[in-house]
């Protein structure tokens, strides 16, 4: 560690010896890039601030929810309004409904929508409706997507195209993971040959339709619409996990730019702008079996949260202002076209992914559409990559399997900045 980090240094070690690994989030804690993680002490726009005081242009964005950028006034106004009135009642309150009719005009899919308190819950929640639903129990999901840490979904692909389930985490019983397949990501193949023959048994297809955990792999163009034909074909619930797209790309999210409806969709962080907050929702008639309608159990003290709800409703007041996709889009690609270019004029074999504000560099490969590509990136110049940039004040996934978001703060200057930067790390870096 350098020097002009020791007070991260230093936090950082007496976090160790309270928190496991000394964080509440394992990707927190720098092992993808090695060295120890900065210790943030506020956010404002498109900067955050360290406990040494430095300034960077942040690219990680809370993992994706700051769309607006750090401490928006309209959302910390909306915040500081509800917290006024009490935290947390247990009973329900009108902004419920009133984020609830918001989500469900910007994402025509969804009919209803049920809160909950993060992005794993929501997952978790929607692939025991499609099992209730339907009746059946295996699932299918993709390698390398992430849907939170519920134990049925933390299992990745085996070496086949189709594997049942091998649990991807300790204290997962194999039992939990059995009824999980897990196929190629864009491996439309693979999804036909799949259903051909265990269609009927399956109730779920759940799939980020972009995929943003292992960098950002972007949907082949036959890959979507064929989930939703055969979701349709053997009755399956097509669940979108948006937690990551939803609002992002769109407002309907990577639903509305690549024109497929899914039966339900998972949304996350974004909603509440930095609050703990995710969502499900879609056909009345599916989420209608959910308790206290239906016989689906899912429930929550904190979901819905007024002060969540509150910055909520702030949040996709302001996606709704015209413009906002165009201006998340041009800053995306004028980043990723200058990465792209810069990495051209120094001899970088590299992959920029981008798709509105989202973006990835992948090093050492020319195209990347799933994780076993994903794999094959060179994860070491990524390394050196990153603490070349934070060493110029930009602030990177520090990881080379996530995805980078700009959000409406990041102005113009940002982006030279962090051009001007990867200009003259790539000059350096091979
Ligand atoms: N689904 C996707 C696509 C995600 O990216 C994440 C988290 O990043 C989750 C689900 C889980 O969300 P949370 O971390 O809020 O539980």
């Amino acid at each position: 560690m350098l020097s002009e980090w020791r007070k991260s240094e230093y936090l950082f070690e007496e976090s160790s010896r309270y928190i496991p690994g000394g964080v509440n989030s394992p990707v927190r804690a720098f092992k993808n890039v090695g060295g120890n993680p900065l210790f943030i002490i506020r956010g404002k726009g498109s900067k955050v601030y360290d406990a040494d005081d430095r300034e960077y242009i942040d690219y990680v964005a809370s993992w994706g929810p700051l769309i607006l950028g750090h401490a928006h006034p309209v959302v910390v106004k909306a915040i500081n309004g509800a917290v006024k009135n009490g935290t947390s009642f247990g009973a329900p309150t009108e902004n419920e409904t009133v984020l609830a009719r918001m989500i469900t005009e910007m994402v025509p899919s969804i009919e209803k929508v049920r809160m909950v308190n993060s992005g794993t819950e929501a997952t978790m929640s929607a692939i025991r409706l499609a099992r209730g639903y339907t009746g059946r129990d295996h699932i299918i999901k993709f390698a390398g997507c992430y849907h939170g840490h519920a134990d049925g979904l933390l299992v990745k692909t085996g070496s086949g195209a189709m594997t049942f389930g091998i649990p991807d985490s300790g204290g997962v019983p194999a039992d939990c993971a059995k009824h999980t397949i897990v196929l190629p990501y864009n491996g439309t193949d693979a999804v036909k040959k799949c259903m051909e023959k265990i269609g009927q048994e399956v109730a779920a297809i759940i799939v980020e339709p972009i995929a943003g955990n292992m960098g950002l792999v972007l949907p082949e163009r036959e890959f979507l619409p064929t989930l939703r034909e055969l979701s349709t074909q053997y009755g399956v619930v097509l669940i979108f996990d948006e937690v990551i797209s939803g609002f992002r790309v769109a407002p309907g999210g990577a639903q509305e730019l690549y024109e497929i409806s899914p039966d339900l969709t998972c949304l996350g962080k974004i909603i509440g702008g930095g609050m703990p907050v995710g969502a499900y929702g879609g056909r009345k008639e599916i989420m209608d079996k959910v308790s206290p309608l239906g016989p689906v159990y899912q429930a929550g003290t904190l979901s819905g949260n007024p002060v969540a709800v509150a910055a909520g409703i702030a949040v996709l007041g302001e996606l709704k202002k015209p413009d906002t996709y165009v201006k998340l889009e041009r800053k995306g690609k004028m980043l990723a076209n200058a990465l792209a270019r810069a990495a051209k004029k120094n001899g970088i074999t590299a992959r920029v992914n981008q798709v509105g504000s989202l973006f990835s560099i992948f090093f050492g490969v020319k195209q990347v559409s799933n994780l076993d590509e994903v794999m094959r990136t060179h994860t070491e110049m990524y390394r050196k990559y990153f603490w070349e940039m934070l060493k110029r004040s930009v602030y990177l996934a520090p990881s080379p399997f996530e995805t980078g978001f700009v959000s409406l703060a990041h102005t113009r200057k940002d982006l030279h900045r962090t051009i001007q930067a990867a200009e003259e790390v790539f000059s350096f870096l091979v």
